[in-house]
């Protein structure tokens, strides 16, 4: 994240503005709320657009005819309220400069700091470390370094998964992806990220359902990497 402030460079790669509407509604799990958090540290244009989709959305709510309030149950009246409470945003939602430590603000809730994190070897040249168990449905975040040269197992996935690069850089079949830029994938796509610089690729990545993988090496390691 830090590499993307030095050189200036705004990330090219932004999530989509469905992801932006749901984080701005604070309707995004932790984990892909997360992954938005640490694009949004570093992406002005996605901040400028959230401006805008928070100003809409209070239009919105103005807008809406008011309701009898004998109609509404107490509980409907509390979720109401509950709704209109602006600290019922995600926690993650504050945007923290990047700091001198290589550690983000963002992630230090979760792993302190990234030296000291537990990182676990799932593979030559790839290292994990959980953020966010999994949930119920299936969601997680968790860190990866991964080695230069090193290729993840080409995979699919059950549902959407948000990679949000931290350092490095890495190659799939879309794009190249540097510090702040998001690559979002869905049922449609299935990949195999590359590290392809010449420093490791840190990234976080946030899913909200299991990943198949469908390669053999995928297959063989889908028990171990968990995503
Ligand atoms: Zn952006």
């Amino acid at each position: 994240m830090t590499g993307a402030c030095k050189t200036g460079h705004h990330p090219k790669h932004h999530p989509s503005d469905a992801l932006l509407v749901g984080y701005g509604a604070g309707s995004l799990g932790e984990g892909l709320s997360l992954a938005l958090a640490l694009h949004l540290a570093s992406c002005p244009e996605c901040r400028a657009a959230l401006a805008d989709i928070d100003a809409v959305g209070g239009a919105l709510l103005e807008a809406l005819p008011p309701e009898p309030l004998e109609r509404l149950t107490l509980a409907d009246t509390l979720a109401c309220l509950d709704a209109a409470r602006p600290e019922r945003r995600p926690p993650s939602r504050h945007f923290v400069p990047p700091g001198e430590s290589r550690t983000p603000s963002l992630l230090r809730p979760y792993v302190g700091s990234l030296a000291a994190a537990p990182w676990q070897r799932l593979a030559p040249g790839v290292r994990r470390v959980e953020l966010l168990p999994r949930t119920p449905r299936g969601g997680s975040a968790q860190l990866l370094r991964i080695a230069p040269g090193t290729a993840l197992p080409h995979h699919g996935h059950g549902g959407l998964e948000l990679t949000v690069v931290l350092s490095g850089s890495f190659t799939d079949e879309l794009g190249r992806y540097v510090a702040g830029d998001v690559a979002e994938a869905d049922d449609e796509v299935r990949h195999q990220p590359i590290a392809d610089g010449h420093e490791e690729c840190l990234c976080l990545i946030a899913t909200d359902a299991p990943l198949r993988f469908t390669g053999l090496m995928g297959r063989l390691m889908q028990p171990f990497i968990g995503l």
